[in-house]
């Protein structure tokens, strides 16, 4: 086994949306506004990198209903996710001071998205609409005002949007493209760690597309940019939504055409090539001297695991 029970093998974290988007009603001021007001509307509340949740003696409820939220000091400008079994859901920003306050409560609690993705504090299949409640709030604290004339912008389309209030100009949230590749050469694959990464720690390299560049060449460069390794045959995986703040991970596989490392050090504290079973045991964290691969929520986790388990 190279995944644990809360994401097998091509399922990491935030791929599972249960959520409707009902894009069309997102054009509909009134009828959203009907729907903030209904008792079984719910709302995801972020603040910064984390989400408020509600104690309870069960374990924590990710999903509040809206007046809770708005109890609990939650900004009414509210983002419309979806539609769960033909309910609205909502994602709400929090200001320090509100959060603050709930601090000193036992039954409020703040978790950081990563770690309670990690550790299955919600159900997997939340996870997705936790990270888009997380990118939208994060985008509209951030996107105040236009970047064409410097105005002050307002939120439109159920969050989908915003609009100068000057010249008119609409701003979309954004979505960044980053490629993360498992490079092969022969039974070995390539890893490395950048300094943040905790000790022991390999994973797959990957870097941000750049402006009119195709996935593959952004494969290649960053391979030879971070490790001095020449690359050819890149396929694409599978995606993963990355809400920190807004990414979209772009899992390839490529065939290395070199052998050499030369590590790029600004990028990379380290990069090696690893065999399959040194590989399997960094997944299955079980390596002598302690090195670890991905965690399995993450999606090189699932490259990796795709790679030692071939279909
Ligand atoms: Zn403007």
């Amino acid at each position: 086994m190279t995944s644990n029970a809360l994401f097998p093998l091509g399922r990491p974290a935030f791929v599972s949306n249960v959520l409707d988007r009902a894009a069309h009603l997102r054009f509909n001021d009134e009828k959203l506004f009907a729907l903030e007001s209904k008792s079984d509307s719910r709302a995801y509340v972020v603040y910064r990198d984390s989400l408020l949740m509600k104690q309870e003696a069960g374990g924590p409820r990710a999903l509040l209903t809206v007046d809770e939220a708005l109890k609990f000091g939650a900004n009414p400008g509210t983002i419309f996710l979806g539609l769960r079994d033909g309910a609205a859901v909502f994602g709400m920003g929090i200001g320090a001071p509100a959060v603050e306050k709930l601090l000193t409560r036992d039954d409020v609690a703040l978790t950081e998205l990563r770690g309670m993705a990690m550790q299955g504090v919600v159900p997997p299949e939340q996870l997705s609409a936790i990270a888009m409640a997380k990118s939208l709030v994060s985008w509209h604290q951030r996107h105040g005002f236009c970047a064409n004339c410097g105005a002050r912008s307002a939120m439109a389309e159920g969050g989908w949007k915003r609009v100068c209030t000057s010249c008119k100009t609409e701003h979309f949230p954004r979505t960044d493209p980053v490629v993360i590749m498992l490079v092969e050469n022969g039974d070995k694959c390539l890893m490395g760690r950048q300094k943040q990464f905790p000790p022991g720690m390999y994973s797959c390299l990957a870097g941000f597309v750049e402006a009119a560049e195709t996935i593959e060449d952004a494969v290649r460069r960053e391979i030879f940019e971070e490790a001095g390794i020449h690359c050819t045959d890149v396929k694409y995986y599978m995606t993963q939504p990355w809400p920190y703040p807004s990414s979209l991970m772009i899992g390839c596989s490529a065939r290395a055409t070199s052998d050499a490392i030369t590590v790029d050090h600004m990028e990379l504290e380290d990069a090696r090539w690893f065999d399959r079973d040194e590989a399997m045991l960094m997944l299955k964290r079980e390596h002598p001297d302690g090195l670890a691969g991905p965690h399995p929520f993450a999606i090189a986790h699932h490259l990796l695991g795709r790679w030692l388990q071939p279909d």
